[in-house]
């Protein structure tokens, strides 16, 4: 095995070089040697070579034992995890060149989702509508397009980490060698630091706006039907795309018509005469009008069909029908001419026949 070379020597720094300086010459020395660009034989034993040297040289304390002791003072305590080699060579090259530093800094965000709660009537909901709508969202701050740095200037690289967003320290242990990933505190894993805050957003490149929202509704929605309005909601970070708006329906109770499916149901008074004699009645539908037959004889309960005159299908061709229950009334108040013309009925149908149950 040949003779160490002396750390120094190895990243090419005079022995009182400044952390700044090993830090200069390690990272010159190592894209030099990288394995990644230098095929050249040897190349991969000087890079080992070259991030040992560092590992030491730029931690005080291992840098004071090598100062007294040499070789042979950090021999024994770091040399083990070299042979090893569990240092990779992809994240200390990314750590200090940024080559995939983006992939290890914190990476872009979806905005986070907003809902919006959309009371509509029936009839809305039955042939569509648009809406609209105000909401609060999270937008990239316009003074600043979102980067926080006052305009003219600009954030610089964080010194800590380097422009990483992460910390990284090589630990040694009886148990071997770790290697501690933190975010870096410095810059809060973004890599980079604000030096003029924007004014209109403080720094955080984010404001809260009021926005109109134009929703379109479509025919066939019921309550619980929820719209997602793509990119509506709040702003990604660091790049990333908007969050969706989603709109939840309701549909208001209607005065007169009950919804069940796509079907319409209505109730349709009738009196007596007309349950007895049959008629012609003027039934409301969701547009508008529509003559039905009612037959001499229709009993309370009765139910006609009007087809398709229901809500639209919403996720197929076709309308739901409505539903018209009959329902004979009794009257509550009489004149004496309708008493008089009651009492003359009620002896001609004769009273207190017994209704057989049918088996
Ligand atoms: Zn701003
Ligand atoms: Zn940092």
């Amino acid at each position: 095995m040949p003779a160490k070379r002396d750390y120094y020597e190895v990243l090419d720094v005079k022995e009182n070089a400044t952390d700044e300086e090993i830090r200069k010459a390690f990272r010159k020395k190592a894209f030099q040697y990288h394995p990644d660009h230098n095929r050249e034989d040897g190349a991969e034993e000087k890079f080992k070579e070259i991030n040992e040297a560092y590992e030491v040289l730029s931690d005080a304390e291992k840098r004071a034992t090598y100062d007294r002791f040499g070789h042979s003072g950090s021999d024994g305590l770091f040399r083990q995890g070299f042979d090893g080699f569990d240092f990779g060579f992809g994240d200390i090259f990314d750590a200090f060149f940024g080559g995939a530093a983006t992939a290890t800094r914190q990476a872009p965000q979806r905005g986070a989702p907003l809902e919006y709660q959309l009371e509509i009537t029936l009839e809305e909901a039955a042939f569509s509508c648009e809406k609209e709508i105000e909401i609060t969202r999270t937008e990239n701050c316009s003074g600043c397009q979102g980067t926080g740095s006052k305009s003219g200037t600009q954030p610089v690289r964080c010194p800590n980490c380097d422009g990483a967003g992460q910390v990284r320290r090589v630990q040694a242990s009886i148990f071997g060698r770790f290697t501690n990933v933190a975010t870096c505190p410095q810059c809060r894993g973004e890599g980079r630091i604000i030096t003029e805050h924007c004014p209109q957003c403080r720094g955080t490149g984010r404001e809260k706006l009021k926005r109109n929202i134009t929703v379109k509704v479509p025919a066939g929605v019921d309550s619980n039907t929820q719209l997602r309005m793509r990119g509506e909601g709040n702003a990604g970070t660091r790049g990333g795309p908007s969050g969706d708006l989603f709109v939840a329906i309701s549909v208001r109770q209607h005065e007169y018509f009950m919804r069940r499916g796509d079907d319409i149901l209505y109730e349709l008074p009738i009196n007596f005469a007309e349950a007895a004699l049959g008629t012609e009645l003027s039934v409301p539908t969701l547009d508008g009008d529509h003559k039905l037959k009612v037959r001499a004889g229709c009993q309370t309960g009765t139910v006609f069909r009007i087809k398709n005159k229901g809500i639209p299908h919403l996720s197929r061709d076709g309308h739901g029908d409505e539903l018209v229950t009959v329902s004979v009334t009794t009257p509550e108040s009489l004149t004496r001419e309708q008493r008089r013309l009651f009492e003359e009925l009620a002896s001609s149908l004769g009273t207190g026949k017994k209704k057989k149950r049918k088996h």
